[in-house]
């Protein structure tokens, strides 16, 4: 079976690693912490000494690194050299899952294929849950015969796998849908700190919430509110899931595409606003539901 080295052993990276395999794959993994690779080897990778190793005797390269230049950094270097991509075989499929701007995304994909590699950008949704049970949605740019061989691969990680177009349009669909997941995280916060504030209780309205017009992926899955769910970053002090900082990378992404497209996005320029305000009073490291603070600052 082919060889994949997993570069990126973070919240997301380390689950959907660990999904790899235990699906069978063998896998080189590499993450500048060292000690996030100690729950893969124990169940059977092998911790690579650099990335450009693990690329070199991989047949597809998997990275999930932070944003933009981390992603630029690992493949095509800095003024100094020592990108990865001049490492990799012929013909290697190389899939970046980090979310990062379409632009970012091209000019590495443009870079593999002039080596001769296949490359796909491939973001996903559904958080470090949707990581762990392996139920990702993955948004794919790039070469449809190219998404047909990694379909195995993502698969293992992930239940729906969509081809959004050529290189580059995988993060464009990521980017808005983050968009709508930053616009709603901040409509649910501020909805329930009304209704908390008029007597309501969290758990009671975000349960009818939940079955009327107003539900969504929040008020299902995901409640900010402390006490109205388990296994939600709200429950834990808002640590792990996904950073408010990299939902303002987000949001940043997507006003930067609006503004490239000469396209209006008055929501998501607010939310990014509100975000960018969380971020500076010390917060970015939280899970990004922890905005519900902006409204009402639930005990911790
Ligand atoms: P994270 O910060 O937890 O993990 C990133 C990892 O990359 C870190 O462990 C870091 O050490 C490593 N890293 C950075 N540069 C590296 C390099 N050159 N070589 C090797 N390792 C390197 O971030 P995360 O929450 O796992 O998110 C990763 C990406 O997934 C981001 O682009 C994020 O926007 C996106 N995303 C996150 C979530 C979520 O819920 N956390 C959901 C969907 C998408």
């Amino acid at each position: 079976m082919t060889r994949i080295a997993f570069i990126g052993l973070g919240h997301m990276g380390g689950p959907m690693a660990l999904n790899l395999v235990k699906a069978g794959f063998e896998l080189q993994v590499f993450d500048l912490n060292p000690a996030l690779a100690e729950p893969l080897v124990a169940a059977g990778a092998c911790f690579a000494a650099s990335a450009a190793a693990a690329v070199s005797e991989a047949g597809v390269v998997i990275s999930m690194l932070p944003a933009s230049p981390h992603v630029e950094r690992l493949y095509l270097g800095d003024a100094a050299g020592g990108g990865v991509l001049p490492q990799a075989r012929p013909g290697t499929l190389v899939i970046d899952c980090s979310t990062i701007s379409p632009q970012s995304a091209q000019k590495v994909a443009a870079a593999a294929l002039r080596q001769g590699l296949r490359m796909l950008d491939a973001p996903v949704s559904g958080g470090t849950a949707g990581a762990a049970a392996g139920t990702l949605t993955f948004m794919v740019g790039g070469e449809a015969a190219d998404l047909e061989l990694a379909r195995p691969i993502l698969s293992a990680m992930g239940r729906n796998l969509f081809h959004a177009g050529a290189q580059g349009a995988g993060q464009v669909a990521k980017i808005c849908n983050n968009m709508v997941l930053g616009v709603q995280m901040l409509a649910v916060s501020e909805a329930l700190a009304l209704g908390v504030r008029q007597g309501l209780d969290a758990a009671v309205l975000s349960g009818i919430i939940a079955k009327s017009s107003g539900r969504g992926w929040v008020t299902e899955l995901y409640n900010p509110w402390p006490g109205v769910m388990d296994n939600v970053p709200a429950a834990r002090g808002y640590a792990g899931g996904f950073g408010a900082d990299l939902m303002l990378k987000d949001l940043g992404l997507a006003v930067e595409a609006a503004i490239a497209a000469r396209a209006s996005v008055p929501m998501g320029g607010l939310a990014r606003e509100l975000f960018a305000q969380w971020s500076s009073s010390g917060h970015g490291a939280l899970d990004f539901s922890s905005i519900v603070g902006l409204f009402a600052p639930p005990e911790r």
